[in-house]
């Protein structure tokens, strides 16, 4: 059984005990990165970071994950900053969240557990759905009571069972990680960010001997940037990384919490009235794992950014036409975080910056308006 470390107070649990620390903040699965090296073996994806992760790695769809593409895109450089993107729409069920599904679905198995659930009704329960019946457990996704089927669909076709809850849908998270006829992979919960830090393993063996300068990426309940976090000290505890890449957190502007405890040089993110956005995979307006996101962009010299939502279709735009990546909106946040952060100077000329594309475009349904001429074929030809 893996046992659970907090970043905060330092005591230790064991996984099976605690999801949460008791002094309130999220934990981390315990690893010992003393010895790892970069790996030389053939497993597919993330599961070439086995040696830092809690698991073997599985069969399945959950082998499937990672491994994803970083590449350089001149094209959409920024004010001559050099931009890198981490193409994570490339996962199996399009989105980064299968890396954390498939450490939650493989431990699972390993102890015993033949039923997971998570609350979610985006990306996260899309992912935990296939990742559950990819290994033969049983699923539940928890969704707010008032979801429009269209969202659900894409959930459905991996046949989990659905619960639409009536009530307080925020206060949800913390219910269900009390509940023990299911084990909820909610977004922060340890073995979910285990998995999730493998992105910046990739990141960094793809740049080594040398490092990124920044890592930018949009975030919503502070997950993913808490295991970018947890790994970055892993390998400069292995010796692999002298310098930490700063790390910036983009939200958008409507909800965005953790920027403001950011600016307001605050050590804990308050809970706020958040408004609509396009961006609705990331609007956590109460994020379970702010504090330790917070602790992240500080100890790395990063930063963070809010976006307002039509710089975040501008950036949509411009990732699809100019780049020929298509992506979500909660993506492009990133994208057009690092465009303010380049206008303000908190990334410089000559930097290089690695954008994390969380999650791909084909998924949201919002339309554009579409040109084109109809030609006969006679004179196809002659128009061209
Ligand atoms: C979940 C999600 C995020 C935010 O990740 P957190 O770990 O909750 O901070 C960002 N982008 C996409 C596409 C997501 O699905
Ligand atoms: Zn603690």
């Amino acid at each position: 059984m893996p046992s659970v470390r907090c970043y905060d107070c330092g005591r230790s649990a064991d996984l099976a005990d605690r999801k949460r620390c008791r002094c309130g903040e999220p934990l981390w699965v315990e690893t010992d990165p003393e010895a790892f090296e970069w790996p030389t073996g053939r497993n597919p994806g993330m599961w070439r970071y086995t040696d830092l992760l809690p698991v073997d790695p599985p069969s399945g769809v959950g082998a499937a994950a990672g491994g994803t593409p970083l590449v350089r895109t001149p094209r959409l450089d920024v004010g001559g900053v050099q931009s890198f993107l981490k193409d994570e729409g490339q996962n199996p069920t399009g989105s980064f969240k299968d890396r954390g599904s498939a450490v939650g679905v493989a431990s699972a198995l390993d102890r015993g557990v033949e039923r997971i659930g998570t609350v979610s009704h985006g990306n996260m329960a899309m992912s935990t759905a296939a990742n559950a019946t990819g290994a033969g457990l049983e699923c539940v996704v928890c969704v707010p009571a008032d979801i429009p089927d269209e969202r659900l669909s894409h959930i459905a076709h991996y046949d989990p069972e659905i619960l639409r809850i009536e009530g307080d849908y925020g206060r949800l998270y913390e219910v269900s990680l009390g509940i023990e006829e299911v084990e909820f992979v909610n977004s922060d919960t340890p073995l979910r960010v285990a998995g999730q830090k493998t992105v910046a393993l990739e990141i960094c063996e793809a740049f080594s001997p040398e490092t990124p300068d920044a890592i930018v990426l949009p975030v919503s309940s502070g997950g993913q940037l808490g295991g970018i976090w947890k790994a970055l000290h892993e390998l400069r505890t292995a010796g692999l990384l002298e310098e930490f890449p700063r790390l910036y957190a983009a939200q958008a502007a409507a909800c965005d919490p953790i920027v403001r405890a950011f600016e307001a040089d605050e050590k804990e993110v308050r809970a706020i009235e958040g408004g609509e956005t396009v961006a609705y995979s990331i609007a956590n307006a109460d994020p379970p794992g702010g504090n330790r996101a917070l602790a992240a962009l500080r100890d790395t010299g990063g930063g963070a950014v809010s976006v307002p939502d039509g710089a975040t279709r501008a950036a949509q735009q411009r990732l699809a036409r100019e780049g020929g990546f298509r992506v979500e909106a909660s993506s492009a946040v990133a994208y057009a975080g690092l465009e303010r952060l380049v206008e303000r100077d908190e990334i410089g000329s000559g930097e290089r910056v690695v954008t994390i594309l969380t999650g791909h475009g084909f998924k949201e349904s919002h339309g554009i308006d579409v040109d084109a001429r109809t030609v006969s074929l006679d004179e196809l030809a002659s128009v061209l």
